[in-house]
């Protein structure tokens, strides 16, 4: 495809005129000037009040908790957790959180996510949906050990992980990945913490966790671990051996920032999430300034209520505003960069995540010529501020078209809805018996 006369951020985030050509899965042109063999690029896309932005990532869900949207609000987090949350969850099956992947992907791709990062269980009904579905994605299998004792081969986790890195690992041409999990410092033990990071530098894949989500679990984990933090925990077991993927950090201390900085853990910051649970705010300057790779990530829809990623860099560019009483921390180009390239770097994507020639095709181009996004005094400031998700009108991942003006090629989003309803209803009838 041939993107023409559309104005585009290059890799450092100025705005440019011109032509963005398409490839096969790669961008084989960018310039000022439409390419001498113009004709070979397929398609071409007037881009006229449009912009085109590189693809944003995701990367902290659980979307199969789709269907749990806006089951439980207003609760404290014990009570959303035992009388909501868990008994509702131990109803999902492989069938129930199919449709409920693809419809949390439409909306991904719906709002310029080409890539997520995703932490939950039914890895083949996750699997299937994202290798249908064309979006790139890292996913773990959540491992769940409440004692001491339990060691890792003792957990169905071993093999499962095996099988899932053999069977699903590099598939859909690299889109999709398995990372291993751990659920949390409190949610597993040393010598499964130890051992799930040695599996991951053995098999060559990453891993993804919580960390210090909330002031009480960072408190307990420091009293457990003989004053260790969770990030000094894990990496006292050498956990960060492989590629980790942090989520929330809010409670992070600046001891922790270096060692996440030292060992290029990337911290998923969950604005939206950690606000609604009243967590608190991660301390992203600090973390930024300390040289963390600080992405972007929703968490799952229970707790958001949505995958909508403008949405979620909207909040990310204006809250440490707020907290910190520092109206220059955290950028409108580091928040785009955390929602770009920071995220497909923390997927292990080094060839994802900016505009430039040679780099994967995952493109997003946005509707600008609309009452909320002029007049443009800098594309950057209106794309972080002023854009809406519904702004966006096409998102590619690899070349492949996934989402244009209210059309998924790929999904079937109708049907996903229909299911997903279904799948819920037939939950809280399960429930009420
Ligand atoms: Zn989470």
């Amino acid at each position: 495809m041939l993107f023409s006369n559309i104005d585009y951020l290059t890799s450092n985030f100025s705005v440019e005129r011109g032509f963005v050509g398409t490839r096969g899965a790669q961008i084989a042109y960018l310039g000022s000037e439409a390419p001498a063999d113009a004709e070979e690029y397929g398609e071409r896309y007037d881009g006229a009040g449009k912009l085109l932005i590189p693809g944003m990532y995701n990367t902290h869900a659980h979307v199969p908790m789709t269907l749990l949207r806006g089951y439980g609000e207003n609760m404290a987090l014990q009570d959303w957790l035992f009388k909501r949350i868990f008994p509702f969850e131990e109803k999902i099956t492989e069938e129930r959180a199919y449709p409920a992947t693809s419809l949390a992907i439409a909306e991904m791709l719906r709002f310029g996510v080409v890539g997520f990062t995703d932490m939950y269980y039914f890895m083949d009904a996750r699997a299937r949906a994202v290798i249908e579905s064309g979006i790139k994605a890292n996913l773990c299998q959540g491992i769940m050990v409440f004692d001491a004792q339990t060691t890792y081969e003792q957990t169905p986790n071993k093999a499962s992980n095996e099988h899932f890195v053999r069977q699903y690992h590099g598939q859909a041409d690299g889109r999709l990945k398995i990372d291993l999990n751990i659920h949390s410092e409190y949610i597993s033990n040393p010598q499964v913490v130890q051992a799930v990071g040695e599996h991951a530098v053995q098999l060559g894949v990453q891993t993804h966790v919580h960390i210090s989500e909330t002031k009480l679990e960072h408190a307990e984990c420091k009293q457990r671990r003989g004053g260790l933090t969770p990030v000094q925990y894990f990496d006292s077991l050498d956990f960060f051996r492989a590629p980790c993927t942090a989520a929330h950090c809010v409670w992070t201390e600046p001891e922790d920032w270096a060692i996440m900085a030292e060992r290029g853990v990337t911290v998923a910051a969950n604005p939206a999430s950690n606000a609604k649970l009243a967590s608190g705010f991660a301390p992203v300057p600090e973390m930024l300034a300390a040289g963390v790779n600080v992405a972007l990530g929703t968490d799952g829809v229970a707790s958001n209520n949505s995958h909508n990623i403008l949405k979620e860099l909207y909040l990310f560019a204006l809250l440490y505003k707020g907290s910190t009483g520092d109206p220059t921390v955290v950028t409108p180009a580091e928040a785009l960069a955390a929602a770009t390239i920071n995220g497909a770097r923390s997927q292990g994507r080094l060839d994802c995540g900016c505009l430039a020639v040679g780099q994967r095709a995952d493109l997003v181009v946005l509707e600008t010529n609309v009452a909320w996004a002029q007049p443009v005094h800098n594309a950057l400031n209106n794309l972080v501020f002023s854009a809406q998700g519904s702004d966006v009108v096409l998102t590619m991942v690899d070349g492949a078209v996934l989402y244009r003006d209210g059309q998924w090629p790929t999904i079937d989003v109708e049907k996903a809805i229909a299911e997903t309803q279904a799948a819920t209803g037939d939950i809280l009838a399960e429930l009420a018996v």
